[in-house]
């Protein structure tokens, strides 16, 4: 072998090297096939909750307090669905801090912030007496409450602990509607993943929404935009198993 072969093989030797110390130091990034990993477990999961759900009923009726609650009645009224939010965050018997309800024309459907809960008027004859008590146990035992002991937590710890609160309502036997919300969170963040990482999975758009016609808090038109204005948001929302959250009264 000549010194100009052994060179030669000497500096692919090193190039070698170079690329594999290149490829271990590289910072760790969600990669494509992350996503596609991610699409598969929560669209597994939509799967399961649409069969549980298919399988359960909600009560017409229950008791709280004293107080008659229609569970599947569709909500008609700002001063029914505020009185379900009252009736239902003041069964757990907690210390609540005042907070304002604001009715609006604008934003998201439903929003906590600063002690207040923003509700867009197009939640009325859309959500049922039942959507009205998860979003009780949702926004105030689980938003207002941690927020009023602290407001520094990342999106996904508070919504994790709201979320934990929407627990509550399998108390009332509502368990078929705790569920329902859950999937709708997990159609959301599907429909997020979609439009961001075309290749997560070979159905549309439309064709992901039709598969799951029990989650219709939201219309597809609000899903997609919000998602396109703020990416993954909606993956926020989704846990696989039960987790602690720090500030959190449902913990
Ligand atoms: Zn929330």
């Amino acid at each position: 072998m000549t010194y100009q072969q052994l060179g030669f093989i000497l500096v692919l030797i090193v190039i070698f090297i170079c690329i594999f110390i290149y490829c271990q130091c590289k910072p760790v990034t969600l990669q494509r096939t992350d996503y596609k990993d991610l699409w598969h477990k929560i669209f597994a999961l939509a799967t399961t909750l649409k069969k549980e759900i298919g399988s359960m009923q909600t009560a017409n009726q229950i008791e709280i307090n004293s107080h008659i609650i229609y569970p599947t009645k569709l909500v008609y009224s700002t001063y029914e669905f505020e009185n379900i939010i009252r009736i239902t965050s003041n069964a757990k018997k907690v210390n609540i801090k005042p907070y304002k309800i604001v009715w609006t024309t604008k934003g998201s459907m439903v929003e906590y912030r600063d002690n207040t809960l923003y509700i867009h008027n197009k939640v009325l004859g859309l959500y049922t007496q039942g959507d009205v008590m998860i979003l009780a146990v949702h926004e105030i035992l689980g938003h207002h409450i941690q927020e009023n002991i602290t407001t520094s937590h990342p999106m996904n710890i508070k919504e994790g602990c709201a979320m934990q609160c929407e627990h509550f309502v399998k108390e009332w036997g509502l368990e078929r509607v705790q569920k329902k919300w859950v999937l709708m969170r997990c159609v959301r963040a599907l429909i997020d993943l979609k439009i961001h990482h075309d290749d997560v999975t070979s159905l549309s758009i439309i064709e992901i929404w039709d598969m799951f016609p029990t989650s219709r808090m939201f219309t597809l038109d609000q899903i997609v935009n919000h998602s396109k204005k703020y990416p993954y948001v909606w993956t926020n929302y989704i846990y696989f198993e039960k987790k602690n959250f720090p500030d959190c009264f449902c913990t």
